[in-house]
């Protein structure tokens, strides 16, 4: 049996946060689960190699190309994308699909592509958008963070404004302007 808008009996449920880059996605999550710490959030695989103060299976399980094809081959991903152009990403299903038995809630943050995969594997996932407050402040995150060279930069920037194209794709739109407000309104979307 599976009860009106829950993916299973026990009332697990999947939630996809997605939004351009530099919007504050981390941040957001990582606020959001220490507050709740009964959420569930997902850590990605990705082949990106860390960035200072990231640490492996806490920020990302970094993984290399071969290692990456092999979790990918074997039916290990939930859903995956090469995003920027750059680096593979990809969600592993076995830790998902235990939480959302569980009766957890689970959060993904991922990528537009990623999202869209969901949207078929997981129907009942909410998806929402994290915005920015404008355009000038994306830019202005995004440069201020420092972690990505200007050619970096202007690739994320060119993959934001078709990903800021595709908000209607998604059940909730969330402007991060101040992080606490955001967190509010997740808090109220998830049923906290
Ligand atoms: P970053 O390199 O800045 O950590 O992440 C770059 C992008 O990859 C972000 O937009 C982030 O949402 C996305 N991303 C992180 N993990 C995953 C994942 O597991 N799957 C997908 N599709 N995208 C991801």
């Amino acid at each position: 049996v599976t009860h009106e808008g829950h993916d299973t009996v026990s009332g697990g449920r999947v939630y996809v946060i997605s939004g351009p880059t530099a919007v504050g996605k981390g941040t957001v999550v990582s606020r959001l689960q220490k507050l709740y710490p009964q959420i569930f959030v997902s850590v990605s695989a990705t082949t990106r190699p860390p960035r200072p103060g990231e640490v492996d299976g806490v920020s990302y399980h970094f993984l290399d190309d071969r290692s990456f094809d092999q979790l990918l081959a074997s039916g290990g991903l939930l859903e995956w994308a090469t995003v920027h152009g750059a680096a593979r990403y990809g969600t592993p299903r076995e830790p998902v699909e235990r939480a959302v038995a569980q009766g957890r809630r689970v959060v993904l943050e991922i990528d537009l592509q990623g999202a869209r995969q969901v949207r078929e594997s997981y129907p009942k996932a909410v998806q929402i958008f994290l915005a920015p407050p404008s355009w000038d402040e994306l830019i202005r995150r995004l440069r201020g963070r420092g972690t990505e060279t200007p050619a970096q930069q202007a690739r994320r920037l060119r993959t934001a404004r078709e990903e800021l194209a595709a908000e209607s794709e998604f059940d909730h739109v969330v402007v991060n302007d101040e992080v606490q407000k955001t967190i509010d309104e997740l808090v109220g979307l998830m049923g906290l």
